[in-house]
């Protein structure tokens, strides 16, 4: 299948490793110009080197934090001043801590939505407007299977999560006669430092080992394993592409199945 990705300028936040970086890579095989951003400057030019050695493309990249309205700005001018426009864009950020809500301060919250809410409230404000100019555009947000069906232990994570389920749902509505699709990826249990982050958490508090943790999370998935960072991205570059022109306002999970609901 023609995915239409060829010379579509893409931003990939927060890619410069897990799953970030996994979409950034899936998108520059199809073709398209990318710029990825993350907070260490050093990781992320490594991951821009490895991407164009892997891909042959030009991989423009900033270190940023995407929680500061300035930052996101700075960066989506310099991709537009690179490569004139802005076609696509993931917003993506790390993960909220795991912590039970008695243990949660009032900081703690408002970082949370500062990381995941605003991010992509400050990316969607700066790139809608030449999308909206050109009739052409997506933007996708990495969110979590939280979204479907709350995952103990993270209450940040699966409350703040489905602000932007409401935000991306509404900018579809707002923005789908100009050509723009907005739509939001939950990702499973995907092998990437997050995950391990949280596999080291959960063993400690529960006094097992990793693989222990492990082999729960791979039972509790129909499909019986972890995902991989490449079986995420690819379910994005679909959505990124020509081909997903009518998909807009929706969710799409890629869980392996651990989400039991009808739809
Ligand atoms: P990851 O492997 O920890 O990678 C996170 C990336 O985000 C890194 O490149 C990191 O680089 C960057 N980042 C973090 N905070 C940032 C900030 N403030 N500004 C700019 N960049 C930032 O995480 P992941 O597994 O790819 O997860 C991506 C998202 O999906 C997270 O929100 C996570 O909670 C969610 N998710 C993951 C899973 C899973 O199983 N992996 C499941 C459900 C949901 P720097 O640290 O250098 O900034």
């Amino acid at each position: 299948m023609d995915l239409g990705l060829k010379g579509r300028v893409a931003i990939v936040a927060a890619a410069s490793k897990g799953l970030g970086r996994a979409v950034a890579e899936e998108l520059a095989r199809e073709g398209a110009e990318i710029a990825i951003c993350a907070r260490t400057p050093a990781d992320t030019e490594k991951t821009a080197k490895a991407i164009e050695a892997s891909t042959g493309r030009a991989v423009l990249w900033q270190a940023i934090d995407v929680t500061r309205a300035e930052d996101v700005q700075a960066f989506v001018a310099a991709v537009e001043k690179q490569f004139g426009r802005v076609d696509i864009c993931v917003t993506n950020a790390g993960g909220p801590p795991s912590k039970k809500f008695l243990e949660i301060s009032i900081e703690e919250w408002r970082a949370a939505v500062d990381l995941n809410l605003m991010s992509a409230v400050f990316f969607a404000r700066v790139v809608l407007p030449g999308m909206q100019q050109r009739k052409w555009g997506r933007l996708i947000t990495i969110t979590s299977m939280s979204v479907k069906q709350p995952v103990d232990g993270l209450i940040l994570s699966n409350s703040v999560r489905a602000a932007i389920t409401g935000l991306a749902r509404t900018l579809a509505n707002e923005f789908g006669a100009d050509g723009i699709t907005v739509n939001n990826v939950a990702p499973g249990y995907t092998l990437t430092d997050r995950l391990e982050e949280l596999a080291t958490k959960r063993a400690a508090d529960a006094g097992v080992s990793r693989e222990k943790i492990f082999e729960q999370m791979s039972a509790s998935v129909p499909a019986r394993r972890i995902g991989r960072p490449e079986e995420f991205a690819a379910a994005v570059a679909f959505l990124a592409s020509e081909r997903a022109g009518y998909l807009n306002g929706t969710t799409i999970a890629v869980d392996g199945g651990w989400v039991r609901s009808l739809l």
